[in-house]
């Protein structure tokens, strides 16, 4: 089942994924270096999450926003992932080459920026950030986060259409 992508990169449209965020936030504990003493204070957000996110951990926090954007937009939570990985490492492309031969094994090759062609064995398959990122787009948590607000939305479009017939 996919669904029809709702996100086009605005952030102010993206209000059932500010409570994941801020929750996000909570975990990955980005308020032990934010520049407000009030978040420091509460251990939490207790303003503008995006703002306070991006001011923690400018990379790891746009990595997370489009993990979130992609899953939110109906990808699988590995594909979000990926995705985000090539998008912060400028990758273009990935193809995997299969020999007609017996017993050879195929090949993964990544496009880089520039268009070459690289295997991508030999180039990082992570962007450098904090491993917590990558716990926290990976866990259980993120996934049945971003299911619930699925089902909410869905609700909710349903509602909509029942009220307008
Ligand atoms: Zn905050
Ligand atoms: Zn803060």
């Amino acid at each position: 089942m996919s669904r029809e992508p709702k996100r086009t990169g605005g952030k102010e449209d993206a209000q059932e994924l500010v409570p994941i965020l801020r929750e996000a936030h909570a975990r990955l504990r980005l308020w032990e270096t934010c520049d407000k003493a009030g978040c420091r204070r509460c251990e939490c957000c207790g303003g503008d999450v995006d703002r306070c996110g991006a001011g923690a951990a400018p990379e790891g926090w746009a990595w997370l926003r489009q993990v979130l954007n992609a899953m939110w937009g109906g990808a699988s939570q590995e594909a979000a992932v990926e995705a985000a990985n090539f998008a912060a490492l400028g990758y273009r492309a990935r193809r995997t080459v299969r020999w007609h031969v017996k017993c050879w094994d195929p090949v993964e090759f990544v496009q880089l920026k520039d268009g070459t062609w690289v295997r991508a064995f030999d180039v990082p398959s992570r962007p450098p950030l904090d491993p917590k990122f990558f716990a926290l787009a990976a866990s259980p948590w993120l996934r049945d986060a971003l299911a619930d607000a699925l089902r909410a939305d869905a609700r909710r479009d349903t509602k909509m259409q029942r009220s307008s017939a």
